[in-house]
């Protein structure tokens, strides 16, 4: 079944030999979608026939967001702590135990219905990937539940047994890394597509260098692929890890070195900067600039987790990248969607060119750049297409 989709005053395809510039932009354009896939992109007047016809009334159509880094299987809620550090305590990483402890105790079904509403309410903001991280059990079975859970909202899934080290194994790192990288790495691997490690040396909670590699090298002989939460709180070995180990990603980037920078630049790795912690935590912004001016490929994502940033909504970090890390409305955009895709391996995401999937998110705009010229206001919203059941009734 196809499906033509009209009245798109700019489409944005990320392609540029598709439409102009980076952002591949089409003016009075149209796409026809073909079983879940994009068949065709141009001007309005060359669009061929298509079984049905979706008109968007002249408002912007862009590739859904693609967030490749958020916590949502998590119970409890920590707007208590949120609210004392606006009220001036520090941000150290020790409120995700209190996280931990909700976790444990909470059953399947409400882990599944804060994950769902939390997949509906981003999916409602234009989000079409997400990624899902576990990390809120930090035991054999509760990672391995977190990661199921995970795996029936997303192939985006994401073992963070080493996100913080649990309260009953104070001091005893390098036994908790031997959990990590053994039973709790058997138990969670046939659900998880990727690893993940929070490499803080200034956290008290977190991992250092060594113990990171430990578990990046173990999590790749179990087959995952790997991606690091590094250089958050201060300029530690994570980002070079990253890319010395071929990481596909290095999230948070705020504190770098000259030797980080020039790694990323020479490497594979994305680095995906999470402004929402910044806003949330009240701390200086990562420098997307010395970034860019490198050559690095930058990614957006929320980090959506109920501690250091609970928001679920992209738009608000473009907005961010553009207004506290001085990205182009145009960069932003690109960082949010074929960055987020980059940061996932994922070709089939993150533009709209012929063969990628139907992902397409509509503004109630003229342009992508009200997406950070108008903050804070509900533009984008993901476009649901017919399908062939919903055409097939009765
Ligand atoms: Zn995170």
């Amino acid at each position: 079944m196809s499906t033509l989709v009209t009245g798109i005053a700019e489409l944005v395809t990320n392609d540029g030999a598709v439409g102009n510039g980076t952002l591949g932009l089409v003016a009075d354009a149209a796409i026809v979608v073909e079983d879940g896939v994009v068949a065709w992109v141009g001007p309005a007047h060359a669009a061929p026939d298509a079984d049905t016809r979706i008109d968007v009334g002249g408002r912007a159509v862009i590739p859904g967001f693609v967030d490749s880094h958020a916590h949502l299987v998590f119970a409890g809620d920590r707007a208590a702590e949120f609210e004392a550090r606006m009220s001036g305590q520090r941000y150290d990483g020790g409120g995700i135990a209190s996280t931990v402890a909700a976790t444990r105790a909470a059953s399947d079904e409400t882990l599944r219905e804060r994950l769902r509403a939390l997949v509906t309410e981003m999916r409602a903001q234009g989000t079409t990937t997400v990624e899902v991280k576990s990390g809120y059990g930090l035991t054999v079975d509760d990672e391995a539940r977190a990661l199921r859970l995970a795996a029936e909202a997303t192939p985006e899934t994401t073992f963070l047994g080493a996100h913080v080290v649990p309260a009953e194994y104070s001091g005893r790192v390098d036994d908790y890394v031997g959990l990590v990288t053994g039973p709790m790495l058997a138990a969670c691997a046939p659900h998880a597509r990727w690893i993940d490690v929070f490499c803080e040396p200034a956290s008290a909670h977190a991992f250092d260098g060594d113990a990171t590699r430990t578990v990046l090298e173990a999590g790749r002989a179990a087959g995952l692929e790997l991606r690091v939460h590094a250089n958050q709180l201060s300029a530690g070995p994570g980002v070079r890890l990253a890319v010395e180990l071929g990481a596909a990603s290095a999230d948070h980037c705020t504190h770098l070195t000259d030797a980080d920078v020039d790694a990323l630049a020479g490497g594979s790795t994305v680095a995906t900067l999470l402004p929402g912690v910044e806003f949330s935590t009240r701390s200086p912004y990562p420098d997307a600039r010395r970034l860019l001016a490198a050559g690095v490929t930058v990614a957006l994502a929320t980090d959506c987790n109920p501690g250091s940033c609970f928001t679920s909504s992209m738009a608000f970090c473009v907005a961010l990248a553009v207004r506290e890390m001085a990205m182009t409305p145009a960069e932003a955009l690109w960082a949010a969607t074929a960055g987020g895709a980059a940061a996932l391996r994922r070709s089939d995401v993150g533009h709209l060119r012929p063969g990628a999937r139907a992902d397409l998110a509509v503004l109630d705009a003229p342009s992508y750049r009200h997406l950070a010229y108008r903050p804070g206001v509900p533009l984008v919203r993901t476009l649901e297409l017919p399908t062939t059941e919903a055409l097939s009734g009765p």
